[in-house]
């Protein structure tokens, strides 16, 4: 196999995979590295129900083994492999995979970021059983339920806020007593009835056998221990982008998210182009990652046809 291309995708959740549909029905035929945790984040979800075209919701994984086989229709070349480092000081740029040298004019990053745990025992065991990173996908399955949140930040205010449209009680655990989220995130949080906050306390263990039944919690001032029951138990400690590969390369956003130009997927180089969670902390959902992912498709195809032209 040759090992130069006009496009090569890096990453395969709902970003890579639409960038990858859309450049190969433009014949771009498109390389796509989709790393080992291929699908992304859906992979770590049940139920996705606000996916548009799927009324009765549809697994996480099978949306997107739905999305790589539209892919490969198409003509994608997927490998499972990660891209270890990129050269991207000059064209064509450079990637190494597993010690092989590859070649692209253009290059889409969609590597997605993964939400921070709290790496706590009982944590990933009970992922998926009552456990969750993420309230917007998951919150529906407590209706009437006692659920916490984790963090003190912007995310877990608004996550906080969405679960009291279905749970009894929601509580905010955080480890110290001021917020780092905006005065009014906060505030709607304070007047929220359904919402209690429990300020200096860490969770040192989720509890429960195949699914969540509490949490035991830490209080950091006075040491006391507490077992809390309850259903849902969702993590807001922020995320992570995957772009430490780029090796600085591109720039970035005080929190490691990729700089992208105005509506376009521009990134500060030209001819790479970058698409869902690696350059959105914003929105975060499939259906915007996915958008993104069309967008930077659409951007390399013109970007390439102006050097070609
Ligand atoms: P964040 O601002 O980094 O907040 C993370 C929170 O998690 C902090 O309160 C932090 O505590 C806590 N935390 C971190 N590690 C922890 C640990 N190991 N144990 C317990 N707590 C831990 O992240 P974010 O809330 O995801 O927000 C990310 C960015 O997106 C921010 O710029 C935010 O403004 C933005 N955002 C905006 C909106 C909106 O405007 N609608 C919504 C969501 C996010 P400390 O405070 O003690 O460090």
């Amino acid at each position: 196999m040759s090992n130069h291309r006009e496009v090569i995708i890096i990453g395969s959740g709902p970003a890579g995979l639409t960038a990858a549909i859309y450049t190969a029905r433009a014949n771009l035929k498109p390389l796509q590295f989709e790393g080992y945790s291929r699908g992304g984040q859906l992979m770590l979800t049940t139920d996705v129900e606000n996916y548009p075209g799927f009324r009765d919701g549809i697994m996480g994984p099978d949306l997107m083994e739905e999305m790589k086989a539209q892919a490969l229709r198409f003509g994608t070349e997927i490998v499972t492999k990660d891209v270890e480092r990129i050269d991207a000081s000059s064209r064509p740029f450079k990637l190494w995979v597993e010690g092989t040298e590859f070649t692209a004019d253009s290059l889409i990053i969609a590597t997605g970021a993964n939400p921070r745990l709290l790496g706590i025992p009982g944590e990933s065991e009970l992922m998926g059983r009552g456990v969750s990173t993420c309230a917007t996908c998951d919150g529906a399955f407590f209706r009437d339920k006692v659920m916490a949140i984790v963090g003190g930040g912007d995310s877990a205010m608004e996550e906080a806020g969405f679960l009291t449209r279905f749970g009894s009680k929601v509580y905010v655990i955080h480890r110290r007593k001021e917020l780092r989220a905006s005065k009014i995130m906060q505030q709607r949080c304070f007047d929220n009835p359904k919402i209690e906050f429990i300020w200096d306390t860490v969770v040192d263990e989720v509890l429960g056998d195949g699914k969540v039944s509490g949490v035991r919690t830490r209080n950091v001032e006075t040491g006391a221990v507490t077992d809390l029951p309850l259903e849902g138990f969702f993590v807001a400690i922020g995320h992570t982008p995957t772009t430490a590969f780029l090796g600085g390369q591109l720039a970035l956003e005080d929190n490691g998210y990729l700089i992208t130009e105005g509506k376009s997927s521009r990134t500060s180089v030209e001819g790479i182009f970058a698409c869902g969670d690696c350059q959105d902390h914003v929105y975060r959902q499939a259906v915007t990652a996915a958008g993104s992912g069309c967008t930077a498709a659409i951007d390399a195809e013109r970007w390439l046809e102006d050097q070609h032209s």
